[in-house]
């Protein structure tokens, strides 16, 4: 639990492609709505708290589109990170916490966009993954865990199933539909994983 009086928060600009880093005292974002806009002047993240929750309207760097994201005033307040991710292509697109993890996610979050400009035009065939390497490795730890009987949920069902989406995997609890998202952009993202022995599968993170 942190105690800290200030919150870093953070987006990639969808227009300029240069991460949005900034630190807020946590009672002037309680205060009033923030507009947090880029250097470039082209976007910019919105963070509104209500009664119980605080509300974000975060420009989306993958679909350029802006996303309507919330959660528990608590968690943004107290985490040492929350992620936010992108509806259509499981990507990252916010970053609300302490300094440490919000620079080192944003820093991921700006190497899966890198590879993102490499892929070719979507207009053109693309490629089912976001990178066909990782998504490799990932589904084959994924098979081994499960292998293992390392898969369950917090529900007590030992049961479940799986979506592959472009750049992550959703498990879902065959009993109770809860889903855990595993992302697979990057390098980091298989070894986050590889550590793994066991996936508890809780539901929703921050609903
Ligand atoms: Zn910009
Ligand atoms: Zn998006
Ligand atoms: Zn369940």
């Amino acid at each position: 639990m942190s105690t800290e009086k200030t919150r870093f928060l953070s987006y990639i600009c969808p227009r300029c492609r240069q991460s949005v880093i900034v630190e807020r005292d946590v009672f002037a974002l309680a205060a009033a709505p923030a507009h947090i806009k880029c250097p470039c002047g082209k976007s910019e993240l919105s963070v509104e708290f209500m009664p119980q929750r605080v509300r974000l309207s975060v420009p989306c760097v993958y679909c350029g589109r802006e996303h309507l994201v919330s959660c528990p005033s608590h968690a943004f307040l107290r985490e040492r990170a929350l992620a936010f991710s992108c509806t259509a292509s499981g990507l990252d697109c916010c970053y609300v916490g302490e300094e440490g993890p919000v620079y080192a996610a944003t820093a991921r979050l700006e190497q899966a966009v890198d590879k993102l400009d490499q892929a070719p035009d979507p207009e053109e065939e693309r490629p089912p993954f976001l990178d066909p390497m990782v998504m490799e490795e990932i589904l084959s730890e994924l098979r081994d865990i499960a292998a293992r009987g390392g898969v369950s949920c917090a529900c007590g069902s030992k049961t479940w199933t799986f979506r592959v989406n472009y750049s992550s995997v959703d498990l879902v609890c065959g009993q109770c539909g809860a889903e855990m998202r595993i992302p697979a952009a990057t390098a980091d993202d298989i070894d986050d994983l590889c550590c793994k022995t066991s996936l508890l599968i809780r539901g929703r993170a921050g609903t």
